[in-house]
């Protein structure tokens, strides 16, 4: 399972999800602590953040372990945003290890992000030609082929997530479908197979999700199974079950 977390809130800079916490995700991609599936978290990583100058948000991925890219310290310090979300990728047996299979993916105005592997075949009934729309043969670009044809639909961030995790866990009873996505107003996520974890951050004014927490002040909650949790643009934060 690879390890993801998101803010939206006050604007911040990308550190606040990857090396100022202690257990932030440069920590978490050699030492997590609530990875049920893999070890080591080195087969690349992705950060996405939303700036005024630009619609869609900006994406930066690599294939590298995320503490060997010396490039990237300075430019998440002065990436900030109220809206952010990062990943670092363990590859799923089989699944290859490119930029086009790294998380997050984006279209529009959306970035997502998947912990957890699925049979292809299983989504394959979610989109007509979900393998040619994928942007790689890994079964997160194929999620994120599936849920962006449901953005295309013109269903919202909770409902296109809902509806892919649903349908592709019913199919595939092995499924883990823990995914994360944002819009740059409000963000989404499910808890299907894996841990997910939110904080309301009084201090800098916003919320924190992430797949395990990334500090030890008091206030993680963790989501129950099989559920989706919403946060609003306001910070309000809704879990309902999937
Ligand atoms: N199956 C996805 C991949 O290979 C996600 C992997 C994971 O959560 N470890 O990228």
């Amino acid at each position: 399972m690879c390890r993801h977390a998101a803010w939206l809130g006050t604007r911040q800079p990308l550190t606040s999800l990857i090396d100022e916490p202690e257990h932030g995700l440069l920590k978490q991609s050699y030492a997590p602590r609530h990875q049920r599936h893999g070890m080591i978290n080195a087969d690349g990583f992705g950060v996405g953040w939303y700036n005024e100058a630009r619609a869609e948000p900006v994406r930066y991925r690599r294939t590298v372990p995320i503490w060997s890219d010396a490039n990237l310290p300075a430019l998440a310090q002065v990436a900030r945003s109220h809206c952010l979300l990062a990943a670092v990728r363990s590859a799923t047996a089989g699944m290859p290890i490119e930029e086009t299979a790294t998380a997050p993916f984006t279209e529009g105005t959306w970035l997502l992000s998947h912990n957890g592997r699925v049979a292809r075949d299983a989504l394959a009934d979610l989109g007509e030609d979900l393998a040619a729309r994928a942007e790689s043969t890994c079964d997160a670009a194929w999620v994120a082929a599936a849920v962006f044809l449901r953005r295309r639909a013109g269903l919202d961030l909770g409902e296109a997530l809902a509806e892919v995790v649903s349908r592709a866990g019913e199919k595939d009873p092995a499924a883990r479908l823990n995914l994360l996505a944002a819009d740059g107003a409000s963000l989404a996520a499910t808890v299907w197979g894996d841990t997910l974890f939110f904080h309301l951050d009084d201090r800098s004014g916003g919320v924190l999700v992430a797949s395990e927490p990334l500090h030890d002040r008091p206030g993680w909650q963790a989501v129950p199974a099989r559920s989706l949790l919403l946060v609003s643009p306001g910070g309000g934060v809704r879990v309902q079950p999937l």
